[in-house]
Parts: C-alpha cells; structure tokens; sequence
C-alpha cells in the first residue's frame, strides 16, 4: 500500500433501481418454479455480472425467439421492453412467457398507443437502436420520428402547425433532453407532453446526486456497462458539472491505477444497471493499494418497488 491519502465520495441513490430489481427477481423465481434453463431475451439488465451470474443459475440469454430450441422452457422479455410483435410470436410459438419491461418503459408504451389514437405525429427523444427504443417504436403501426439530437429536428418535414406528441427514452440525460424539448417547442405550434417525465425516477435521481459533488472530483469513476444508456450519461453528467475527469468502469479487475496519479478525490456511483456488490468490490481494490477515507452520502430517498407478477412468486 502506498501513503497516498485518497477520498472516495460515494453517492447515493446509486446502482439497482426498482425496475432491474425485479426484472432480476423475475428470472431467478422463474428458476425456482421452472427450474432450468431459463430463456431470458436479450441481456435482461445491462450488465454482465447480472448476466453471468443469471447464467450460472441456468438462465439462456438469446437475441431472438427463434433461438429457442425447447419450446417447453419459459421465457422472458427483458426490462427494456419489447416490440409488440415479440409476444405475438411468442403466443404464436405456444411458448411460456413473461415480460419483465419496467413498468417506468410501459408507461410510455401506453402514452404511444394513445397518441396513435388521437393521430398525432410522435417524436421519440432517444438513442438509435436501443433496445428500449426499438420497444416503443414497435408499440404502434404508424411511425415514430426518432429524434437523437437537435439537429434531427430539421428533417422532419411536419408542418409547424400541425399538432404533434413526443415521449422519451427513461434514461437519457435531463439537461440534453430539456434542450431537445425546448427545441421541439420552437419547432412546433402544438406540442403535446407526456402527462409526466419519461425520464425515469432511477435516471433522474442519479444525475441529480452526481451533480451535487461533481465540482470535488478529481475524477468521477462510475461503474456500469459500455452499452447501459443510463451509464454513459452518469459520466457525462459528471464532466459537465466540474469533475475534472470522469470514467466508466465495466470491469473492476482491470482498473488502471495510473489514471490516480494526480488524484486526491474520487466521486463514485453506480448505474442503474450495476449491482452494489461492484461498487464495494472496488473499493476494496483501491484500499490494497492507497490510504483510503470514504465518504457516503444519500442525496435523494428512494422507496420505489414494483412488484413481479404473483404467478411467478415461490413465496408470499
Ligand atoms: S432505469 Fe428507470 S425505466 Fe429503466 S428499469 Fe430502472 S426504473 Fe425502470
């Protein structure tokens, strides 16, 4: 261990949210009851502990329903959400499914099928081929304008007085989609909102607790995944609010400790997406090699749970 005095400044809420809290707890009571394997389509949370893990307890991670080479064995559909034609097919396979879209991503399914109804154009603030996003496009026949970036804006071909609606994606970043907002207002007479933030609970609490101590940073470290949305835009929530750097750590193990160099104070979170059991981990790590001093703060209370479906419970 070296002398050098480190301070960890370690945020909260960080990591699970409730919505992967029970996508998790859906596929491991699906073992209990079923037994395995498990399919699970696509990565149910992105992370891959929680996928590697889940896949030692006998879960199958598959891209595509046609994979499924037991059509006996149950499946479920990932928090992301899913395009309505996946339970169709599944239905259509005779299969055993269950879906375990946060109901944060149902919401927005529904506020799409809704503005179908009422015929209005739909912008959809989000990420090109993200799962969650291909889910709610996939939620109504007529087509969903995808808009990344302001830029975006200048290719719809909508009259500007004509009445339009827009949801978003749960986990992009509040002060970039405030903009894209901003910008669609501009853009048209009649905007319809979402009757509440798309962006959810989970993604806002943890940009707003980064927020508070970015500024301290000499580098905000959030451990998370390289394709978890909500992780990316922990770290550039980081930067743009004074850390002087900040990093995204998939993979523990192989954290280059040169990045510490010249630093004094680290911030620390964890994804949406990312378990605690990373986080603690970590900090051990670090402790073999510096004179560590961690500091903990809860910024924001957080009681939200939602419930797995009671057929899927082992236990009351
Ligand atoms: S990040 Fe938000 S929308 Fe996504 S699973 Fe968690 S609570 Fe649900």
């Amino acid at each position: 261990m070296t002398s050098k005095k480190i301070y960890i400044h370690l945020v909260g809420p960080r990591g699970f949210c409730a919505g992967v809290d029970r996508a998790i707890l859906m596929v491991e009571e699906a073992l209990k009851k079923y037994g395995s394997p498990i399919y699970v389509r696509h990565e149910i949370v992105h992370n891959k502990y929680v996928v590697e893990d889940l896949k030692n307890k006998g879960a199958i991670f598959i891209d595509e329903l046609d994979e499924i080479s037991d059509l006996s064995r149950p499946v479920i559909f990932s928090a992301h959400g899913v395009p309505k034609s996946v339970p169709i097919e599944a239905s259509h396979l005779n299969l055993k499914f269950y879906d375990a879209t946060c109901p944060l991503v149902s919401k927005i399914h529904r506020e799409v099928e809704n503005f179908e109804r009422l015929h209005l154009p739909i912008l959809l603030i989000g990420h090109h081929n993200h799962p969650e996003v291909i889910g709610t496009m996939g939620q109504v026949k007529s087509p969903i304008y995808l808009i990344e970036k302001e830029a975006d804006l200048n290719k719809l071909t909508i009259p500007k007085n004509q009445k339009i609606a827009y949801v978003t994606q749960t986990t992009l970043s509040l002060d970039d989609t405030e903009l894209i907002v901003q910008a669609i207002k501009k853009k048209f007479d009649h905007v319809i909102e979402p009757r509440k933030n798309d962006i959810c609970y989970a993604t806002t609490n943890r940009q707003e607790a980064v927020k508070k101590i970015a500024a301290l940073c000499d580098i905000f470290i959030v451990i998370g995944a390289q394709n978890s949305s909500n992780s990316i835009r922990l770290v550039e929530v980081a930067k743009l609010n004074g850390a002087k750097n900040s990093l995204l750590l998939e993979n523990i193990e192989k954290f280059d400790n040169k990045i510490l160099e010249n630093v004094n104070n680290i911030g620390l979170t964890a994804s949406a997406s990312a378990p605690e059991i990373l986080v603690q981990n970590f900090i051990e790590i670090l402790k073999k090699k510096y004179d560590i001093a961690v500091y903990e703060q809860d910024y924001i209370p957080e009681n939200v749970n939602f419930k797995i479906p009671h057929q899927l419970k082992t236990i009351n």
